[in-house]
């Protein structure tokens, strides 16, 4: 076993040995790596309208192709990224390909509103300052207009930091972008940031939308959180849809957009071109008759 504590330890215990001094890369190190190695990706998830049935914009979501381990989940490196403060660039990575291919997402024979881009922002984006000079330059590389790039945030993070938090949003705000509550039930909810801090859009978590029609309470708390978001002028936008039921449910409910694998599966770059210039439909989609 390892002797803990003394200064000589190091010579046993270099970061990238594993404990029986064979090589096992240090997952921070190995994150740097694929990131200089362009192994990272943006997949794009259509947001949907649940009125027109048409596609009201997408979440760009990140990726990493491990040339050994194949596909890596977001869930699984994003933490990483933010302990090792490589956070920041793959922020700034995901922003600029999110402006860049929203850019192109344009319908010649449309006069709706253009189709928006959602990007999360982690713990540490919201509260680093940095985090607004990395959208003003996103926006104006791919010469995008700012309403139409909005920013996603979980409910605890903006809790953590208020301080922080509540500055950067008001800099990010005055750029011209919108904002979302992601997730929006699960993490440290509290109603009053409702009325402090100056959102757009709010996102049901999946979670509600898995109890709809199961669980009376779901359904309850579900309406009273579109009512009450709507009442705030705030978008709703239902998350996890995977059934044409679920999609129903929560166009009744007066969601105004859902996302979900019953619409579409987060596609690549050039998949989601296609859906939002309108060459393809979103699949699962019925669209309400009149
Ligand atoms: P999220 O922002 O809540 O994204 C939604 C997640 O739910 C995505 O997982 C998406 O693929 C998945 N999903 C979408 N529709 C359905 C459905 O119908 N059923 C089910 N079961 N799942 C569905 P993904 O891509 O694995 O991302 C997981 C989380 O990682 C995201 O949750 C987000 O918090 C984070 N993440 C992803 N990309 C980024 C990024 O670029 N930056 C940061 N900071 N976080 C990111
Ligand atoms: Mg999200
Ligand atoms: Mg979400
Ligand atoms: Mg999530």
């Amino acid at each position: 076993a390892a002797k803990r504590g003394g200064r000589g330890i190091s010579r046993f215990y270099e970061p990238g040995l594993g404990e029986d001094g064979s090589t096992r890369p240090d997952p921070g190190a190995e994150l740097a790596a694929g990131l200089a190695r362009g192994e990272f990706t943006v997949h794009y998830q259509p947001l949907v309208d649940l009125r027109t049935g048409r596609a009201a914009g997408a979440e760009a979501l990140v990726r990493w192709e491990h040339p050994t381990d194949g596909f890596r989940p977001p869930d699984t490196f994003i933490p990483l990224a933010e302990d090792t403060g490589l956070i920041a660039e793959i922020g700034a990575f995901v922003l600029r390909d999110a402006c860049r291919q929203a850019a192109r997402w344009t319908r010649p024979d449309d006069d709706g509103p253009a189709p928006m881009v959602t990007v999360n922002l982690s713990a540490q984006e919201v509260t680093d300052p940095r985090t607004v000079e990395q959208v003003r330059a996103a926006l104006a590389e791919a010469k995008l207009d700012p309403y139409r790039l909005v920013l996603e945030i979980t409910e605890t993070v903006l809790m953590q930091d208020r301080e922080a938090a509540t500055r950067n949003l008001r800099d990010l705000k005055a750029l011209g972008v919108r904002v979302a509550i992601d997730d929006f039930g699960t993490g440290y909810s509290s109603l009053a940031y409702l009325c402090t801090f100056p959102l757009d859009m709010l996102k049901v978590a999946r979670e509600f939308v898995d109890g709809l029609g199961r669980d009376a309470n779901a359904d309850v708390v579900t309406r009273a959180v579109v009512d009450l978001a709507g009442a705030l002028g705030l978008l709703t936008v239902a998350e996890g849809i995977e059934t044409a039921h679920q999609q129903e449910h929560v166009a009744q409910l007066g969601c105004d957009l859902a996302q979900g694998y019953l619409f579409s599966r987060p596609v690549d770059a050039e998949t989601v071109l296609a859906v939002m210039t309108g060459e393809a439909a979103p699949a699962g989609v019925v669209v309400p008759t009149a």
